[in-house]
């Protein structure tokens, strides 16, 4: 899943993370922690030099450096999920997104569903960052202009869903999961 910050794809990540028939993979990242986010939960929170030995050490699937920070999915914990057969949710930005797009593991591929929630309009998510109260001015403007230039790429996606209220986003979202788990190649049908 993509968004633009502020576009409450965390609060959605959150609700769904409720009542998950999924996983959630926590990324890694160098930015520092928000009040109120508990490590290992919303994120791994590493230093440059951390995260500089993993990308060494190939353990990231993908990774992209964001607001000027950086940020990546690990690889064991999409794998480790995927091959047991239970979904895995990545929240990841539009470079993320096409990285794994246009990834070579077939086995990648076939899992991947990749979902934009674009939001109402520039300017919602202006209040919706002010009122997260979260980010400076100066990292709200940084966060905006990325959301913009975010936003022209949405029709890279499988999936838009243009969001409204929590509810209804939650519902679309929901709706696509089991749309693509009806997919005939996602069965195993044995009708012999
Ligand atoms: P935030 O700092 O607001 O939590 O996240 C900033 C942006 O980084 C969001 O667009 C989020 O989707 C993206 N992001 C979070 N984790 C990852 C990741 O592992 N890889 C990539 N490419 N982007 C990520």
């Amino acid at each position: 899943m993509s968004a633009p910050s502020g576009a409450g794809k965390t609060t959605l990540c959150r609700n769904l993370r409720q009542q998950a028939d999924f996983i959630y993979a926590v990324s890694c990242t160098t930015r520092t922690p928000r009040p109120g986010e508990i490590v290992g939960e919303d994120y791994y929170f590493l230093s440059e030099e951390e995260f500089q030995a993993r990308i060494e050490d190939d353990e990231f699937l993908e990774y992209a450096e964001v607001h000027g920070r950086k940020y990546g999915t690990l690889k064991a914990t999409v794998f480790e999920h995927l091959k047991k057969g239970v979904d895995v949710l990545l929240d990841i930005d539009t470079q993320g997104a096409a990285a794994i797009r246009s990834c070579r593991d077939p086995f990648i591929l076939d899992a991947l569903v990749d979902v934009f929630i674009m939001p109402p309009n520039i300017e919602e998510l202006r209040h919706r960052l002010l009122r997260r109260g979260s980010d400076s001015e100066e990292q709200i403007a940084v966060r905006l202009k990325n959301a913009q230039r975010e936003m022209l790429r949405w029709k890279e996606y499988k999936y838009t869903i243009l969001s409204g209220s929590m509810e209804e986003d939650i519902a679309k979202f929901r709706s696509v999961m089991r749309a693509e788990h009806y997919l005939s190649r996602r069965l195993s049908l044995d009708l012999a």
